[in-house]
This record gives structure tokens, sequence and C-alpha cells, in this order.
């Protein structure tokens, strides 16, 4: 049994055959699926999406948040609206939030004032954050600011997270294991040239770690091109699997036990 902790399945890409891909992720062995509730972003009718998707299918569960791209949107109204969604019974972390200096698609100081505000609205919700963090080309700036704004402004009050689609090397996941996050790898862990994924996910310890597809993006080798979806979540499984000696299934089962544990589910 796997679990598919991060994927956008409200992704128009998925209006054609949405009922077809969740049959598809459940007859290969998906047993829950995280939805990440970004939606088209502020200002828009969308920051429910993933509530919708979870309301619908009773093994999907829903977060929610302002993506970093879209932080310079962000109005009263919608963190509002965030505050209300965030009492929903099925959303059980908030996200994805975070930095993004590779596209730079607001400005760096908004992006961290908003980063930092959700912090803030999570902790009082007592909600677990998912992060998603992207220096500039050959740098590390993202990483210095997204692990420093968590040590002042999140550890303290122990509800942890997770680093989604992780893309760092064995440094910066030591950095984020040291803050008590979990990490989390997704599809790109199997292209060739990632190697530095690779080797972080050969020291990350078996209880600290997560699967995902961040579906649509990202499709893992044999896919890699075309639409990702929950189901292609095996091939991570798999790739982990060769790095620590074990078989898909078992590192599905540990992962999803991981996720059960952090978000305070039973199974
Ligand atoms: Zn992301
Ligand atoms: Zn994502």
């Amino acid at each position: 049994m796997f679990i598919d902790s991060h994927a956008h399945l409200e992704n128009k890409c998925f209006d054609g055959d949405r009922a077809e891909v969740f049959a598809r992720a459940r007859e290969a062995g998906i047993k829950a699926i995280l939805a990440i509730g970004n939606g088209d972003g502020p200002g828009t009718d969308t920051l429910d999406c993933a509530v919708k998707l979870s309301r619908r299918y009773e093994w999907v569960y829903a977060t929610v948040g302002i993506h970093p791209h879209e932080a310079n949107l962000a109005k009263r109204d919608d963190f509002d609206r965030l505050e209300q969604l965030a009492g929903e019974p099925r959303v059980i972390a908030w996200g994805e939030i975070g930095l993004d200096y590779f596209y730079d698609h607001s400005p760096r100081e908004v992006q961290q004032h908003v980063f930092v505000r959700q912090m803030e609205m999570a902790r009082a919700a007592k909600l677990p954050i998912v992060i998603h963090c992207r220096p500039s080309r050959d740098s590390e700036n993202a990483w210095d600011d997204v692990l420093r704004l968590i040590r002042e402004h999140w550890s303290s009050g122990g509800l942890g997270g997770v680093l989604h689609c992780f893309t760092g090397n064995v440094a910066q996941a030591s950095r984020a294991l040291d803050l008590g996050f979990m990490v989390s790898f997704a599809g790109n862990i199997t292209f060739p040239k990632a190697k530095n994924i690779r080797d972080a996910a050969a020291i990350v310890p078996l209880d600290r770690m997560f699967i995902e597809t961040d579906s649509p993006y990202l499709a893992p080798v044999p896919h890699r091109g075309k639409r990702n979806e929950p189901a292609f979540v095996r091939e991570v499984a798999h790739q982990i699997g060769v790095l620590r000696g074990l078989c898909a299934e078992e590192v599905g089962r540990l992962t999803a036990a991981n996720f059960s544990r952090i978000f305070g589910l039973s199974g």
C-alpha cells in the first residue's frame, strides 16, 4: 500500500478523466492521497479545490494554502478564506507554502512575508506545513531563507512538516532533518542527472521519509514527459527501494506509516 503525499488533482489537465485517474490509483494500491489546495491562487474561487476532492473521495485528504508563486496576489479576503477552510475536518496540513527564487514570480520579500504569515496561521490551526523550496540556479539562497524562517517562526510550535519534492543535496537534507522535518521524494529522483537527490534519499532515515508524485508534474521514468498521476508513485518507491535494498512495497508501507503518524491518522 502506498500514499501519494502530494498531488494537484484539481488541475485542468485531469478534467477529461479525473475519475479514471482516481480509479487507477486505487488499482495500483494507493490507499491515500494528500490533495494540495493552492488551486489557481488568491483572488480566485479555487482555494477550496482540495477540500472539494476530499469530500468526494473518502481516501483523499486536503491542504489549504497560498503558493509562493502567487504570494503577491494574496489579500486579506484570501487569508480569511484559508482560515475558514483550515477548520474543515479533512484538512490535515497547510501548504504548499515557502519560497521559490528560481522563477521569482513574486518579489522575494513578499514571498517571505506571506510564508511567515501562513506559518502563523497554520500554528493557530494546529496543522503541520508542506514546504516548497526552490533556490535560484547554482545557489542555496532559498534553502538558507526557508530554513532560517522555519527556525524563527515555526520550530518551537512542535507541529513539524514536510519538505516536499526534495531537490537538494545531502547537506540540505540533514539541515531539514535537524529541524524535525520529513523529507518527501518525487518522480525526479528517477531522472538520470538527479544523483544529488538519490544521494540524499540514501541517507534520510526510513522513518523520516515520504513519497509523492506532485502530479501532474515531474512524471517519473518510464513515464517522464507525460502527465503524472498518483498511480506512478510506485516508481518513486521502487527507486528508493533500489537505493536502500528494499522492495517497492516495503518502501510504500514504511512511508505510509510515516504519513499516518505525522498527520495523526489511524492506520
Ligand atoms: Zn512545490
Ligand atoms: Zn506541488
